[in-house]
């Protein structure tokens, strides 16, 4: 591509992104595709010679677009939001345009440089106290990786990666039933197996680990001359936004020299507003705390912050240095490759830069709290409607519920969750509370207003009586 298309191309793609945002609120939030209907206008073979960039374009509008959902479309209110708030994609277009690849100090200083003063700035933000080090890693799934990997090393005298875990003792690591699936791919790919993985039971309105069933495992444990290595608490589970009790979670773990790791993924960002910190009292002395900056708070995926107390166990847990990585005579810089798994990194420190000075603290905060406040208005509306139930109750601005209805419960509900998602205006999803389904609502998008959330209320009553009303056709017609 020559220089006049690349400028003549690269306009073309950012008019259209603003375009596209801008029209949003008129396309469905899910996609409204049939499985194989975009891989069917795929080309089965490569094509031979170059093709002209205006057909390629035309096809991207025409073929992919109408297979994609819209995650940044103001009435998501399914999974965890992924922001990408606008300024931050702005600074991606500058990271895409230089494509450095940031593994090394040296390899672009000012990309590390920025990633250590930008992190610093969000442990501030999210009220963590000095001693905590910063490093963005691509996902929530590789911090909490990295943090099992110090937890074996550590609890293995550092013989892990040297000698392998045949001829090791067998390594317990804790957590509630609450938490991630990254959490199980964490304890498969250290290699400490799945049945070491202890589920303690949650329990209470925030479906908090029980501390005193995890002491009396740990020490079971020991008895049985297996070893403890760490801990892992949430603040926010995926499911229902359970939160552990950080402050005695670490209490029982540091009496007996365990690790701590903390996944706030989502629930993190919230933080930066004072008045949530009491979710994780406690956390100032967690060993490692991971949030994704990349869920609600708007910095373009992929942007997952955490933060350890300890870079150095991180560091001798993870880094290799063959000669051509060395960097002769810099000693006390810093080389980011080696606090995570990947060698290659993007320069994501960017993004979180401009949004961070864009938006300062103060408009971050409003949103959330706007979310927040949205989100509970609706429970409160849904609470009040007769033909609904809250199955557990707003945790920040995550809160699940059902429609009261004839039949099987299970069954509704997921015809119900996916009789909303075909009408498009709205975007939700279920999940499974205490063995029964429930509709899952988190209000999180960017550029959400009120007005969404009242829309959200309207779908929601008027699909389920449409639903209601096919039921009763169905019956009448036997
Ligand atoms: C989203 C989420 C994760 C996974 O985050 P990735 O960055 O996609 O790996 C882990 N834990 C919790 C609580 C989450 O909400």
């Amino acid at each position: 591509m020559d220089e006049k298309s690349f400028t003549e191309w690269s306009l073309k793609a950012a008019k259209w992104g603003a375009d596209y945002r801008a029209s949003l609120r008129d396309r469905p939030v899910r996609a409204q595709t049939a499985p194989g209907a975009i891989a069917a206008q795929i080309p089965a073979q490569p094509p031979r010679t170059g093709e002209d960039m205006q057909a390629i374009f035309e096809d991207f509008e025409k073929i992919i677009l109408p297979g994609m959902t819209h995650w940044q479309h103001p009435r998501f209110f399914a999974y965890f939001p992924a922001n990408a708030a606008p300024v931050s994609v702005v600074a991606e277009y500058l990271v895409t345009a230089m494509a450095a690849q940031c593994m090394l100090w040296q390899t672009s200083p000012a990309a590390t440089e920025l990633e250590t003063k930008v992190l610093d700035w969000l442990r501030q933000a999210i009220g963590l106290p000095e001693g905590f080090s910063g490093v963005i890693q691509d996902s929530a799934s590789s911090a909490t990786l990295s943090a099992v990997l110090v937890m074996r090393e550590k609890a293995l005298g550092w013989n892990g990666n040297k000698k392998g875990l045949a001829s090791q003792q067998q390594l317990r690591i804790y957590s509630s039933d609450q938490v991630h699936t990254s959490i199980d791919r964490a304890i498969w790919v250290s290699g400490i197996g799945e049945e070491n993985l202890v589920r303690i039971p949650a329990n209470g309105p925030r479906r908090a680990m029980d501390c005193q069933a995890l002491e009396a495992a740990i020490l079971r444990d020991k008895a049985a001359g297996l070893v403890p290595a760490g801990v892992i608490a949430c603040t926010g589970g995926t499911s229902t936004g359970a939160c552990d009790d950080i402050a005695e979670v670490i209490r029982v773990a540091h009496a007996h020299g365990l690790y701590v790791h903390v996944d706030a993924a989502w629930a993190g960002a919230a933080m930066i507003c004072e008045e949530f910190r009491e979710l994780w009292a406690g956390v100032e002395n967690a060993d490692s705390v991971v949030f994704n900056p990349h869920k609600w708070l708007g910095a373009q995926f992929d942007c997952s912050a955490h933060f350890i107390r300890s870079p150095d166990d991180l560091v001798k847990t993870l880094a290799i240095q063959p000669e051509y990585l060395k960097t002769h005579g810099r000693d006390g810089i810093i080389n980011y490759s080696e606090w995570t798994i990947p060698l290659g990194r993007r320069f994501r420190a960017l993004k979180l830069w401009f949004l961070l000075r864009f938006h300062g603290l103060e408009g971050l905060q409003t949103m959330i709290r706007n979310h927040v406040r949205w989100s509970r208005q609706l429970a409160e509306r849904l609470a009040e409607h007769r033909d609904f139930e809250i199955v557990t109750a707003p945790m920040l601005s995550l809160f699940s519920f059902r429609h009261l209805s004839e039949g099987d419960p299970d069954a509704h509900t997921i015809a119900l969750v996916n009789a909303i998602n075909d009408d498009g205006r709205i975007y939700l999803t279920q999940t499974r509370v205490d063995g029964r389904v429930a509709i899952r609502f988190q209000a999180g998008q960017f550029d959400m207003t009120q007005e969404d959330a009242e829309t959200a209320f309207e779908v929601i009553v008027e699909v389920a009586a449409a639903l209601d009303g096919q039921h009763e056709k169905t019956k009448a017609s036997r």
